[in-house]
């Protein structure tokens, strides 16, 4: 049978790896999250993006790569079957859209076609936030995708470059993850919000990650996983844990910042954070316009 030719228009799509449909144009915020692995972006925004998305914004996160050496044991396919599952049940409990791109784990590009992907996503999410990691964060997965991200960041909106999805007319605000790193320069926070009403949800979403946290992903051992289903409990309050002292750690790093948008007595009581600094690619949001992007400061 001759092919029709939407389905010839499908099949052509289907290669760029669109696995979720744009949202509706109904004035809510347009946000898409890149991360390298089925874990990364859950880690660094679970908390904000499960707050935008009970607001009725549009979320999504994105895996860069499938993830499939990421496991002491097991690898290849099955891996990378299992770690998109385990995001989608994450993404669900966040209330968010998930994508796992199909590229091996460990061995992630800056090339042109993966430019071409990532432009092409922001550009069908029409989005008005970008997050990303920085370029100088320490596993190469991480550097390429903050690579591919600022490559995309002026690249969205010049019509000749992938023409076969519009180009954006407003740059996206493009912001970078949170790290540890100090060369060649630190992390330095432009806006931080407090996660305690969302904590538990994003503890449950980063439990669903088992493969990851509870297995101990590419660094775990068989001793990690125990047969007594009371030691099983223990591993997971384990992992929830360890995850809770990151925020906690992250909303004493980021006070200063919090109490900017919060003011210093609501910044006093706040447990845990998220935050986030401002690209200097893409647009350039004033204090105002940061407060539209993330609502949530009046609460
Ligand atoms: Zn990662």
């Amino acid at each position: 049978m001759k092919p029709s030719v939407l389905s010839v228009l499908l099949a052509t799509s289907t290669s760029f790896a669109l696995a979720a449909p744009a949202p509706p144009d109904d004035g809510k915020l347009r946000i898409i999250c890149f991360g390298a692995h089925p874990d990364d972006c859950e880690i660094q925004v679970g908390g904000v993006a499960s707050m935008w998305a009970a607001k009725g914004h549009h979320v999504k996160l994105v895996s860069v790569t499938n993830g499939d050496i990421g496991h002491w044991r097991e690898a290849g396919g099955p891996l990378a079957r299992r770690r998109k599952a385990e995001a989608e049940r994450a993404d669900a409990i966040l209330g968010v859209t998930s994508e796992v791109l199909d590229i091996h784990d460990g061995e992630l590009l800056p090339t042109i076609e993966n430019r071409r992907t990532i432009t092409r996503l922001i550009r069908e999410w029409k989005a008005d936030i970008v997050m990303s990691p920085r370029p100088n964060d320490y596993h190469p997965d991480h550097r390429y995708t903050g690579v591919l991200v600022q490559d995309a960041a002026y690249m969205v909106t010049v019509p000749f470059f992938c023409p076969d999805i519009p180009y954006l007319k407003n740059n996206p605000v493009f912001l970078y993850y949170p790290d540890s790193f100090q060369k060649p320069n630190p992390f330095q926070p432009d806006v931080a919000v407090s996660i305690d009403s969302v904590l538990e949800k994003k503890l449950d979403a980063l439990d669903a990650l088992e493969s990851q946290f509870y297995e101990g992903g590419a660094n775990g051992y068989p001793e990690l996983i125990p047969s007594d289903p009371a030691k099983q409990q223990e591993r997971h309050r384990q992992v929830r844990a360890g995850f809770e002292k990151r925020y906690l750690d992250q909303a004493q790093r980021f006070k200063a910042k919090l109490a900017d948008f919060y003011g210093p007595d609501k910044a006093g009581q706040i447990k845990h954070a998220e935050a986030f600094e401002i690209c200097e690619y893409g647009r350039h949001p004033n204090a105002e316009e940061l407060k539209k992007l993330f609502p949530f400061f009046g609460e």
